[in-house]
């Protein structure tokens, strides 16, 4: 079945590819968004879970983050602060620590502020990591290159700190894996100010959750949608694209916006196929591998911030609700074999730092083996963003890739993926006008 020739489809109803259709739907252009999943929201999901609306993917905007501020402005969406924290447990060498928050934070300042230092020679201009030729001489380091660079000159507690935070920030205990690069360029989006670093990581959600922000912006499209429609082939064709469903129906359409994570790309078929640069990032894939684990416990009425190395299969954790003797805990970690929907299996994770909590009730989802994410937050590895991200959007004849993978700023978060919507739907602005024009002259 061929169905009605759209100006654009869209494959994938994540944040890039709503923003994308709504700015192209409302200047008049007929627009279809196709996505694999039953929601909206890709790898955001604010979900009811242990009693609570919960994200169990992306939570944290700032007002550092531009296109993200700029919708909550406009929708009018306000946001809520993670509880002030008291108590803070870390391991060192295999052996719990504890402490006030204050005393954890004092450390761990002092660790960025040794790991980012030199950072401002670099990213002059975040939002044009090309600006100079700085990137070449740290495009090829690793966060593992840094951390070992200055483990001389960093106490013991600062440093098993430092490698619990970058392992949290990067989502992988491969720190290997993820560039410097990244680290610099989000020192450089945050005014290289490291209260206003962390604030952006880990201090203000969406008070009505990221779904209020996604349905927002979807109820100001325009556009079709169909949801549960995984896109199994792109195919060009000589009056623009054939877009090909896993079931079996066919979209046509004058130009596509691929706006899947880069780790699925590769999952679609493409005639002709894309770059070899593309399909190469595609199958290396960018490095966050990591899991975020909910658990509502018995047992504990402090709020506390909870640390450990990449080696634990939950490595960061706070108290993100204190209620009586019960509290829910958010967590980061690397180990993508765990159930998180069991609540021994995480018990078991939380009781290295609290020994005598239950977990009552626990809740994730599993990213990395989602097949339409197979990944967390867009995190590159070092030489990607030099070797791929410098020439890889510019594909051509009609065929746009966009997603938080690609953006110029906030690469990996809520706001890259705004920001490469609206970038990329002014790009396909631009082509269908020209292809109008070409049409007419002929
Ligand atoms: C655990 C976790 C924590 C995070 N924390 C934060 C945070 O605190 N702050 C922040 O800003 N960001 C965070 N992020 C990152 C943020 O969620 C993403 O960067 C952003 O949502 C990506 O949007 P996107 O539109 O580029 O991609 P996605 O949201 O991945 O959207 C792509 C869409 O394409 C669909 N798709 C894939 N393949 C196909 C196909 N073949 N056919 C049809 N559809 C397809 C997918 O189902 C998906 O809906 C987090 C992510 C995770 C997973």
């Amino acid at each position: 079945m061929t169905s009605t020739n759209y100006d654009v489809i869209i494959v994938g109803a994540g944040f890039s590819g709503v923003t994308a259709s709504r700015e192209l739907s409302n200047r008049g252009f007929k627009t279809l968004v196709l996505e694999g999943r039953n929601r909206i929201g890709g790898r955001t999901w604010t979900d009811n879970r242990l009693g609570k609306n919960i994200e169990i993917g992306g939570t944290y905007v700032h007002w550092n983050q531009p296109h993200m501020w700029a919708e909550l402005t406009r929708y009018n969406l306000q946001v809520r602060e993670s509880p002030t924290m008291e108590k803070a447990y870390w391991i060192k060498d295999g052996k719990v620590k504890s402490g006030t928050y204050e005393e954890l934070q004092e450390k761990h300042m002092i660790g960025m502020e040794e790991f980012l230092k030199g950072g401002r020679d670099y990213f002059p201009r975040p939002y044009n990591p090309f600006f100079d030729n700085t990137l070449e001489e740290v495009d090829h380091l690793s966060v593992a290159d840094r951390l070992k660079a200055i483990k001389p000159l960093v106490s013991k507690d600062v440093y098993s700190i430092l490698e619990s935070t970058w392992s949290e920030y990067t989502s992988t205990d491969d720190l290997d894996q993820p560039g410097l690069a990244q680290a610099y360029r989000w020192a450089a989006l945050t005014g290289h100010d490291m209260n206003q670093f962390q604030d952006t990581f880990e201090l203000f959600s969406i008070e009505t959750g990221t779904k209020s922000l996604i349905e927002s912006i979807a109820n100001d499209s325009k556009a079709d949608l169909q949801l549960s429609t995984p896109v199994s082939v792109i195919e060009k064709t000589d009056k623009g694209y054939k877009v090909t469903t896993r079931n079996g129906s066919d979209f046509t359409a004058k130009s596509v916006i691929v706006a899947v994570p880069v780790n699925v790309i590769n999952n679609i078929e493409f005639k002709p196929a894309l770059p070899a640069e593309l399909r190469q990032f595609s199958s290396e894939k960018q490095s966050s591998r990591g899991i975020k684990v909910w658990a509502k416990v018995r047992g504990l009425t402090t709020s506390v911030k909870l640390k450990a190395g990449p080696e634990y299969p939950v490595n960061s954790a706070h108290a993100e609700y204190i209620d009586g003797d019960e509290a829910i805990l958010m967590g980061f970690g690397n180990d993508s074999t765990l159930n998180m929907e069991d609540p021994k299996e995480v018990e078991k994770a939380f009781r290295h730092w609290l020994p005598n909590i239950e977990v009552i009730e626990s809740a994730g989802h599993n990213w990395v083996k989602d097949e339409f994410s197979q990944g967390t937050w867009g995190v590159l590895k070092k030489n990607q963003l030099s070797k791929y991200v410098k020439e890889v959007p510019n594909t051509e004849n009609g065929l746009f890739l966009a997603g938080s993978d690609f953006a110029k700023g906030w690469v990996g978060y809520m706001d890259g993926a705004i920001e490469s919507g609206i970038t990329t739907s002014k790009r396909v602005e631009k082509y269908l006008q020209e292809q109008e024009l070409a049409l007419a002259k002929n």
